[in-house]
Formats: structure tokens, sequence, C-alpha cells
């Protein structure tokens, strides 16, 4: 294939059978023998996490609280005396038990120490940083709320750390052929940041924020929707619940591991309704709701029939974000009301385990669905939730197709598998779609925007076993060359 540039988008596209050749206003690429396709979009990430996850300790390969304290002991730190590092999973240590701040205050008893959780929604944090947020826990261990609260007494990054974060994960994302995420949870005071590297033709990828609305932080800001070729005030963002591994995404039954508890519902279906009435009436387009636990999505979609019958809300993009334990009836609701199940496919690889003690056997013939919601009708866009996971679309594919957890030999409920090319739709065009933009971006087609991604292997016919193995060899945004092996 032969592709034509003219000022960033798809000019003309002609038969080449010796491979893929670009063709700009200035240069010609030529990668024989290759495949191009449309640049991914990862529909559900959030970059200033990623980069401070690459910044930062990682905590994701510890087997211990002790060798978490090992990771920490040997890192270096700004001057504030804040630690915040990421990535502990007690699923993975041996014992499986969570830790308790003892450990951290005997090592660190001036440093504030916030170890956050894998799944983001629960915190370590050792005494200093208690006294610092002005928070009591004879654990050290907090949940949602309380986690917010002792980040939110962390010192401010300033605009050259954001956007020092902000590029290390473009660079990384364009690495893996993504030309565009779906930025979560932007807090307002980000934005410049953002805004000041697109102005300067400095933001390696596009990216569409969907703004904090929790606590509506983007109408305290004075925060509204505006467009961007790089970067766009896409939509706003609201939690409805909390994660599985924390034991805070909202179910309908109790936990299989725990029985006394339902998890932590965050917003009421009214709630919610006043939320996005109000997002709607200042003009945003793309309303996404975080959901984990099937009582969570119960209400997220009964708040979704309410909207959708609004004047203003009958023709908006409404998501359903991570739409990880959904019921039966409400897979048939969400595919009537035409929302976009925004789905994450290696957490079903990271999370099997953990789920599988979490939850029932009916809970979890309910889990981490995806070829029932695309049976179903449902609209389904992929990502990676990093830094959760790595924003990685091949990886994302491959658990797409193949759903093999870590560390095991064959998929984990095979009858939710989806085929190749339904994959690729969800980390392209379906994925531009759940931003308003599938009419440009997601194809390669004349006319649409020159966001590219040269393959050396054609996943459509590849074996199954190969597609994480697959290399990108050019990621092209908006026509120009943002990455090349
Ligand atoms: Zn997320």
């Amino acid at each position: 294939m032969e592709v034509h540039i003219e000022r960033g988008r798809i000019r003309a596209i002609l038969p080449n059978a010796l491979g893929v050749t670009i063709r700009t206003e200035s240069s010609v690429f030529n990668f024989p023998g290759s495949v191009l396709l449309p640049g991914f979009v990862d529909s559900h990430g959030h970059v200033i996490g990623f980069g401070t996850r690459l910044l930062q300790p990682s905590l994701h390969n510890a087997t211990s609280a002790e060798m978490c304290v090992e990771i920490l002991r040997n890192a270096t730190f700004p001057d504030e005396g804040w630690i915040l590092a990421m990535g502990w999973n007690e699923t993975n240590w041996i014992g499986g038990r969570i830790p308790d701040k003892t450990i951290l205050d005997e090592y660190f008893p001036d440093v504030a120490v916030v170890a956050m959780r894998v799944d983001g929604h629960s915190s370590w944090v050792n005494s200093e940083a208690l006294r610092r947020a002005k928070l009591d826990s004879s654990t050290g261990i907090l949940y949602e709320t309380e986690t917010q609260r002792v980040l939110a007494s962390m010192p401010e990054p300033s605009l050259e750390e954001l956007q020092k974060c902000i590029t290390l994960t473009g660079d990384y994302c364009v690495q893996k052929g993504i030309t565009e995420v779906h930025d979560m949870d932007v807090s307002p005071r980000w934005i410049d940041a953002f805004r000041d590297l697109a102005e300067r033709g400095a933001l390696p990828i596009r990216v569409q924020s969907f703004v904090s609305a929790q606590n509506d932080e983007w109408a305290l800001q004075g925060v509204l929707p505006s467009g961007g070729e790089f970067h766009r005030l896409a939509g706003t963002k609201l939690y409805s619940d909390g994660a599985l591994g924390s034991r805070t995404a909202a179910l309908l039954e109790p936990y299989n591991d725990d029985p006394s508890s339902l998890g932590t519902l965050l917003l009421t279906s009214e709630q919610i309704v006043a939320k996005v009435s109000k997002a709607l009436d200042a003009g945003w387009q793309c309303i996404a709701v975080h959901a984990i636990g099937d009582r969570a999505a119960r209400k997220v979609t009964d708040a979704f029939e309410t909207i959708r019958r609004l004047p203003n809300g009958s023709d908006v993009v409404l998501r359903m974000e991570h739409a990880q334990i959904v019921s039966e009836s409400d897979v048939e609701r969400l595919a009537r009301l035409n929302v976009w199940c925004s789905i994450q496919p290696s957490h079903a690889i990271s999370d099997a385990a953990m789920a599988e003690q979490r939850l029932n056997s009916i809970q979890m013939k309910n889990a981490y669905r995806w070829k029932s919601f695309i049976d179903a009708g449902c609209r389904v866009a992929a990502g990676s939730d990093f830094p959760i996971e790595l924003p990685d679309p091949l990886l994302g594919i491959d658990a797409f197709v193949r759903r093999i957890p870590h560390g095991a030999n064959h998929s984990w409920y095979d009858g939710e598998c989806i085929t190749v090319n339904q994959s690729l739709q969800a980390f392209t065009s379906w994925g531009h779609q759940a931003a308003d933009l599938g009419y440009r971006r997601g194809s390669v087609e004349v006319g649409f925007d020159a966001d590219l991604v040269v393959l050396d292997t054609n996943p459509t016919t590849c074996k199954p076993e190969n597609l994480s193995g697959i290399r990108v060899l050019a990621t092209f945004v908006a026509g120009q060359l943002r990455y090349c092996l």
C-alpha cells in the first residue's frame, strides 16, 4: 500500500505489492514486506500516572512487603520529603497478606511514604504521611477517598515535571503504535501542561482529556470542552465504585472471600444523573463513568437510562469505563442505550487468580465479558488503563484473542475471546468512536487523519501465539513520523 499524506491527512492510497510506502510533502518512507494499519488508540489511560510510574520506584515485581521497602530504600527522591511509589499487589506475595505501616515507620520515620496498590484504589502509607494528611489509621492501609486525601496533601508537581511525565508517556506510546489516548481523571491543574506542549508541536501523541468530575472539579475550575488537533478537552469522568483487588468494587452479592462486604458504591444513580446533566448543560459531549462491580454497573446503567431521556442526552457519547462485572439484563440495556463499554483486556490476564477468589461462580460468569458484549450489540472500545497495565495494544489484542492469564497455559473462560479483527477495531475505529471522532480517525481512508502504524507482521494472518511478538516498525501521527524502529 502506498499512502500520500498532505497537511496531516491521507490524500491518496495506491496499491504497492512490495509493502508500505508513505509519502509526505517532504519525505518518502519505505517499509518493504510490512503492513499498514490505522494508529492504535488506548481508550483508557492515565498519562500523568504513567509518566510517574516511569519516574518513580516500581513495586510491580515485588514479592513481599520487605522487598517493597528494599526498593523504596534504594530509590532517590526529591527534597520535599515525600516518597510516592506504585504497583504493590499482595495477591502476588508469598503469604498474600496486606501489609501495614509498621515496617514503613521502621525504615522511614521522617519521610512521608505513599505506596499505591497496583489498582490505584488503595494505598499503604506510613505514620508521617498520615500526620501530614491529618488522617488517622491504625494499619496505614487507606481506601478510595482517604487515598485521594493523602495524595492531595502531596506537593503539586511543577509545569516542567508534568510535561516530563506527558512526554515520557507519549514517547512510550508511539513505540507501541499508539497515536491517541483517552486520558482519564485529568485534574484541571494539569491542562495547561498539555495545552502548552500541543501548541509547541511537542506532544508526541493525540490526547483526549476526560476531566475529573467526581467533586465537580471541572466546574469549580471553570474548565469547558474545547477542541484541538493534538489536545482536546473531550469529556468528563466519574467514579461509581472502586476496584476488585481492593474489594471496593460494588457487588450485588457479597464478596466470595469476605461475606461481610458488598464493596463501596461511591455515587448513587441520582447523583450520577445530576452530575452528568450539569456537564451536558455546559456542553460536554463525552461522559465516562467508572463501574467495576455489577452493583455499580446497575446504578450507572439506571443513570444512563435517565440521561438518554434528557433533551441534550439522547445522542452524546456515554461510556462505562471497565464494565468488568455486568449482569445479563444490564448487558441488554447497555446495548439498547448505545453505551460504550470501555474495556481493558489485559486486566483479565492479570486479575484472573484474584478474581477467582473475590467472586462466586455466578459473578464470574458475568465478569470480563467481551464476546457477550459484542454479541449483544454493545459498543466496545479498548484500552489498557496504564499505569496499571502497560500501554501496549498488541498485548491487549493477544489478551482479547487468547485470554491466557499470566502463569497459565490455556484460555480462561474462552467463550469470551474475540477475533483479531474485532480486537483491532476495538483498538482503532471503535476506540475513536468512543470519543466522537470515528468520522475522521481509525481507518486508512482518503480524507482521514494520517495516524498510522507500520507493523512487521499482519495480525490478521499470523498465528495467534505470535500476536504479542509483532513489532512496530514506525508510527505516524498527523502525518509526522513520531517513531521508527
Ligand atoms: Zn483508570
